[in-house]
């Protein structure tokens, strides 16, 4: 028996290489984004970006981007990717317990995928209209054996990003950079997605596609989150700067730690919240893990700032509207913020734990005002330390939100 631990203790020192550093970005205190060298836990390679949970590769392939790679951004982004991927896996094994996610195995992650998901053949055809500047979470597939797609498991896909002339955007925003874009979203309205505004402001402009913006819209739903964390994106300085110039926009996502800790959540609640399509429900669960995973004072202010409910700032006021049940506005901070303020009624840490429990109590498809509130009326019931007291403060901040 001795030996066999020792044998064991010998295989797993052995296989497991500590201490490999990488350049990747990361945030300093101030939220900025800068690139260091990180170290990367859990590499079962001494050469590749393959761990014990990860394997980061490139478009459709399934071997690891090497450290020697002679692409540099692409090692950059796999290094960012893992370190981020592997911080996000600890929260969820260390401090909420998740067997779920403990029961996890390798999971591929894939940057510079163009191709778009297939439900049937895993990879959509080389031809369909390439994406690019999103994120996306999939589904684990059986596979075609007939037409040799092999089975596959949950995976993260990152678009390339792709620079889409800004000048188009200022032409029919008024503004003078995106920064100037950003605010007129933001104060024009809290009803529609970043994406979609961008995707309606730029529709005619994509190269090669052809399609309705609509239609090109709902291939990238269920992608980057709540408008405020798609924005911690935009409002990087510092190494990402080159990203976002006054001609350009472009959205390298597997450089966005939020973003990537938003797309690992997805997975992390997919054994309750089904990885089939964008809803305000699953949307607003990703974000708020995201938001904790980030654990910045300073991202956590701005989501304040973005989700006072009947807050002094009337621009800011975001009651509830029949319209965020629906697709079209799942990326909505509605529910994001409606989450974010159950901080307030009980305690951070609890909060936490206590939204991670309501996983079980809603499906992807759950109504905000049906099952999301009734959800977390069980959730509290179960959970609570004093229900009775706490429904009720949760209740009175439903309120506030219009509920
Ligand atoms: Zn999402």
């Amino acid at each position: 028996m001795k030996k066999l631990f020792i044998l064991s203790t010998l295989l797993i020192s052995s296989t497991l290489f500590a201490e490999v550093k990488q350049e990747a970005v990361i945030r300093n205190k101030n939220f900025k984004a800068k690139t260091e060298k990180v170290v990367l836990n859990d590499l079962i390679s001494g050469k590749c970006f393959e761990g014990r949970f990860f394997k980061i590769v490139k478009g459709k392939s399934d071997d690891a981007i090497c450290f020697d790679d002679v692409d540099k951004e692409l090692r950059l982004k796999a290094a960012t990717t893992y370190y981020h991927l592997t911080k996000a896996h600890d929260f969820y094994v260390n401090e909420l317990k998740s067997k779920y996610v403990k029961s996890h195995k390798q999971m591929i992650i894939r940057l510079d995928i163009v191709n778009q998901f297939n439900e049937l053949g895993h990879f959509g055809n080389d031809n369909i209209t390439p994406e690019y500047n999103n994120a996306l979470s999939i589904p684990a597939g059986r596979g075609l054996e007939s037409r040799g797609v092999k089975p596959w498991g949950n995976e993260i896909w990152f678009r390339p990003s792709k620079k889409i002339n800004i000048e188009d955007l200022n032409a029919r925003s008024g503004q003078d950079d995106f920064k100037g874009v950003l605010e007129v979203f933001r104060t024009q309205t809290h009803m529609t997605t970043l994406q979609r505004f961008i995707s309606t402001l730029v529709q005619g402009q994509l190269p090669k596609s052809g399609m309705p913006a609509t239609e090109w819209f709902n291939f990238g739903m269920r992608t980057v989150g709540a408008s405020v964390i798609m924005e911690a994106g935009y409002q990087l300085s510092g190494p990402l700067d080159k990203l976002l110039s006054r001609k350009w926009y472009k959205l390298e996502t597997a450089l966005v730690p939020e973003i990537i800790y938003h797309e690992y959540s997805h997975i992390a609640l997919s054994d309750s919240l089904e990885l089939s399509h964008s809803t305000a429900v699953i949307e607003g669960m990703a974000d708020y893990f995201a938001g904790v995973i980030a654990n910045s004072p300073k991202l956590a202010k701005k989501i304040k700032k973005y989700n006072t409910f009947n807050g002094k700032n009337a621009k800011n006021k975001k009651d509830f509207m029949i319209q965020f049940e629906t697709t079209d506005y799942a990326n909505t901070d509605f529910v994001f913020g409606l989450l974010w303020g159950l901080r307030k009624v009980l305690g951070e840490k609890e909060a936490t734990e206590f939204v991670h429990s309501l996983r079980h109590q809603v499906t992807t498809n759950s109504s905000i005002r049906n099952e999301l509130i009734e959800g977390i009326i069980k959730t509290c019931n179960e959970t609570c330390k004093n229900p009775f007291i706490d429904k009720i403060s949760i209740l009175q901040q439903l309120n506030l939100c219009g509920i």
